[in-house]
This record gives C-alpha cells, structure tokens and sequence, in this order.
C-alpha cells in the first residue's frame, strides 16, 4: 500500500505502529491522540505530595524479542529494576504464596482436603470439552479449588461470574495444575511460587510505567505526533477521520486503537454486535503512607484478595519496585489497589478511596488510616476487555467490516483481546498491524500464534 497512514491513540499499540512506521522510513503518517500525553492506560501520574502511580499494577514481563530489543534501545540496564515475581493471595486471615493450587498446606486442614479431593476427582472423572470459564474450572481444578478461591477471585476481577466467560482465551493465562506436585507440597508443607510467565520482571527506576511511553514517543518525530486531538467522527466511506476541534485528517489507511465500541460508534458502523462486548471498569488507587512495609513483606510484588472483606481484587507493593515511586524511600512506601466494576458489580466511587483504606486495615496490609500521607484514585473506563462467550462471534463479525474500510482495530481495547491485550502484545500488535498494511505480512500476535 502506498497512502497516508492515520493512528488514533499514543497507548503502547498506537507507539508500536508509529515506531514501525518510523523505523522503515514510512513518509507519510500522522498519530491523533486524545489525551494530553502518550501511554493510554499504561501512563503514569504523580500525585500532589509526590507520590508515582500508574494505572493498576504494570510490569514488564514481555513475550517479543523486537519489543524487548526496543525497550533496551530506550533504556540502558541502570534505568530499570529487575525482580523475581513474589505474588501472595491473602485469605482466610493468612498469606499464601501464589500461585494457589501449589501453594494450598497453608489453609485449614478442612478446605486442603476438600481442594485435594476435587482436584483428584477431576482428574479420575475428565469432563467434557468446557464451554465456558466455570466449567473450564471445574473440569481442571476440581470443585474444591473453586469453591475455595477460584470462582470467588475470578468473579471480583472480571465483574461477572465465570460462567459469562469463554475458554478459549486461558492458554498461560491462569496457572495449569500439576498434581503429583500439588499433593507433594501439601504433605512436605513446601511453599511453591515458582510458576508461570512473568516469574522475572522488570520495571522502569523512574517515572513509573509510563516512563516507557513517555521516553517512547519522545523518540519519534514530534511533528507526527498530534496531542489533545480526540478523533471525534470517522467517515469510513470517504476515509476521512474528523477530531473534536473539526480539523480533517484523509487516509488509506487507519490503525485505532480506540475502544471498539466506540469505534464503532465514531465510524457510523453500530449494530455490529459491539454492544455485547463486556467490560470493566479499572479503579485504581493510590495509597501514599508514612513509614515501612509490613516486615513480612519486603519484597513482595503484589497480593490478590479474593474475600468480600475488601473491595480491592489486588494490592501492589508499588514502592517495592523502584524508589523512586515515592518522595522519600527512607520515609514513605506506597500501595496500588486495583477494584474491578462492571453492570453487575456497582461501585460506590464517591466512597472508594475510604472503603479501601478500611479495607487496607481490616486485611492487616497498613495498621492505622493514621499512616496514610497521600491518596488517588483513576477510573480507566473501560479497563479490562472481558473475554466473554460469544466474544470471538461478535469480533469475527466486526473485524470484516472494518478492514474492508481500511480501518484496523488493535490493542488492548481496540482488537478487545485480554489474552493478548498486555503493553508487548499491544506494542507489537500496532508494530504488525503496520506490516501487514505496507509489506504484506499476516500478524500472528492477535490469533496468538506468535512470539517472536
Ligand atoms: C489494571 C491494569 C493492569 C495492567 N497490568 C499490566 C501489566 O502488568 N503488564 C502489562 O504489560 N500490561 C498491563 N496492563 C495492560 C496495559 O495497560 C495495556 O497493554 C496497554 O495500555 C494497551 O495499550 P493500547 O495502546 O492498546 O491501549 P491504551 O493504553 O488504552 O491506549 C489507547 C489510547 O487511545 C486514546 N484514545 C481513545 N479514544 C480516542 C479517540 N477518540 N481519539 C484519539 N485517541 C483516543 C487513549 O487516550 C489512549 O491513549 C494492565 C492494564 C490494566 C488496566
């Protein structure tokens, strides 16, 4: 193809495709971002007392070598932290190292025997094929393991009981079960946190995740890069995209990141079946304290929180990953609480930020709302594609539609796949987005197929 190339969003997947663009010598494209400044939900904030944010735990955990060549192009090796994975999940008044299943010695002797014995039932019973995540869960983990932590974790988190969730989009996603390993641990009462694909971690010393961005787009040509311009019409027949302030932009093609169903709505092409596309909202919230961690957790990442004790699904231990997240390391650490709201799920914003430091210190996470110096709160809207049944249908129906206006939808929101929906799959989705429009290449990040 040879033409203009508009991107619309400065997230991780509109950097990709501009980074793509720049790096073959692409002459002409322009990026239309809405906001202020790059990084979409993976920005970064500083709060007034000097406290770093970003929008719910982020960290680096990326599956490409040509993101991760980027990165260390942006970077040098000093300008990041570098952790082994400590997760925890905090319930029935204790700790447990995560992930769960291996991990289950640590509860009543009650609730392990009714987890062992559902874990081997459904290894002697196999269930049919699942359809949906519950019996996805059920067929893999065994009615104890749910009962005891699965539905009740996955249905804080995605705003909608498990069984409004398909399948097909686990893969590495949710920790697989060995079983052999399982009782072994249980019997030897042996922690086991040595699972999963982000075991090692990175994350930027300053300027929290958005750091990346920030320094991302500060390398490519200013000149193409348009803030405070929200694309306010698409007009896919005459390939004209219009931004608020009424300026035109024409072009051949258009890689948007912009949330599907809104894309949808600003491209004149509702109806498509967008509207049963389920989403969360993201609250994330900032909690700037005087003094330490707690000791027994010095190091630790984050903890998932699966009770109704808290409305948080997780904690992040933020200033446990650079110091530089907090005004004075010698004097302040700092936790990132993350609810999820959804139809189903309602929140209480106006009282949020109160109900989370309660239920900070009804977990034992802080001792007293006293130590608190500073708080925040984000309302990402939406914040988490949720990988519905029926989802694959509604995209197969959409994505047709649209290519066929030159128009590619991609990132977290815009191709509406959590299971591919993280800052390298995003990166890397506008990067081969770009690929296919000018050099022909299939992508293979958005069926999953690829890692490279
Ligand atoms: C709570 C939470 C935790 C996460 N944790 C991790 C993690 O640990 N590791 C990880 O790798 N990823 C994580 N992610 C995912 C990460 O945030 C996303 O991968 C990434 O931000 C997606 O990039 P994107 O460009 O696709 O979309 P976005 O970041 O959403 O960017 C889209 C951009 O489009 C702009 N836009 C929207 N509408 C318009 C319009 N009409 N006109 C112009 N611009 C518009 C927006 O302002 C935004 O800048 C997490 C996300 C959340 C919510």
């Amino acid at each position: 193809m040879t033409g203009r190339i508009l991107i619309a969003g400065a997230g991780p997947a509109g950097l990709g495709a501009a980074w793509r663009l720049q790096e073959l010598g692409y002459p002409d494209w322009l990026l239309l971002e809405g906001a202020g400044h790059p990084g979409g939900l993976a920005a970064s904030f500083v709060d007034a007392r000097g406290f770093t944010w970003d929008i719910g735990g982020h960290v680096v955990f990326s599956h490409c070598a040509y993101f991760d060549a980027v990165l260390d192009s942006l970077f040098a090796p000093g300008e990041w932290t570098f952790h082994e994975r400590e997760a925890w999940i905090h319930m029935r008044g204790r700790l447990l190292p995560y992930p769960f299943q291996h991990n289950l010695w640590r509860l009543p002797k009650a609730e392990v025997a009714d987890c062992l014995a559902g874990l081997i039932e459904a290894r002697l019973r196999p269930a049919a094929a699942p359809r949906d995540f519950a019996a996805y869960l059920l067929a893999r983990f065994g009615a104890g393991l749910c009962r005891s932590f699965l539905f009740a974790y996955n249905g804080k988190v995605w705003g909608y009981p498990p069984a409004r969730l398909g399948c097909d989009w686990v893969k590495e996603r949710v920790a697989e079960i060995d079983l052999e390993r399982v009782v072994r641990n249980t019997i030897l009462e042996r922690d086991d946190p040595d699972w999963g694909p982000n075991r090692s971690l990175r994350y930027p010393l300053r300027g929290g995740t958005g750091g990346l961005w920030t320094r991302c787009a500060e390398r490519l040509p200013q000149e193409r890069l348009r803030f405070n311009a929200p694309v306010g019409a698409i007009d896919s027949g005459a390939r004209l995209v219009r931004t608020r302030d009424g300026v035109e932009h024409r072009y051949d093609a258009l890689i948007s990141t912009v949330p599907l169903p809104a894309l949808c709505g600003l491209a004149g092409l509702p109806g498509l079946g967008e509207q049963n596309l389920l989403s969360t909202v993201t609250h994330a919230i900032g909690i700037g304290l005087a003094g330490a961690p707690p000791p027994e957790l010095p190091r630790a990442n984050w903890i998932y929180f699966p009770e109704p004790d808290c409305p948080f699904y997780r904690v992040t231990l933020l200033s446990n990953y650079s110091p530089h997240v907090v005004p004075d390391p010698s004097r302040h650490w700092s936790l990132l609480c993350e609810v999820s709201e959804s139809k189903l799920q309602p929140v209480d914003a106006g009282r949020l930020v109160s109900a989370t430091v309660k239920g900070l210190v009804a977990t034992g996470m802080i001792r007293s709302s006293a130590d608190v110096i500073s708080t925040w709160h984000h309302r990402a809207a939406p914040g988490y594609p949720v990988p519905s049944c029926g989802r694959d249908a509604v995209l197969d129906r959409i994505t047709p539609v649209l290519e066929a206006r030159g128009i590619y939808s991609r990132g977290r929101h815009g191709a509406w796949k959590y299971e591919v929906g993280n800052q390298d799959h995003s990166f890397m989705q506008g990067v081969e987005a770009v690929d296919r429009i000018l050099l022909g290449k299939p992508e293979s990040v958005l069926d999953g197929t690829r890692v490279r």
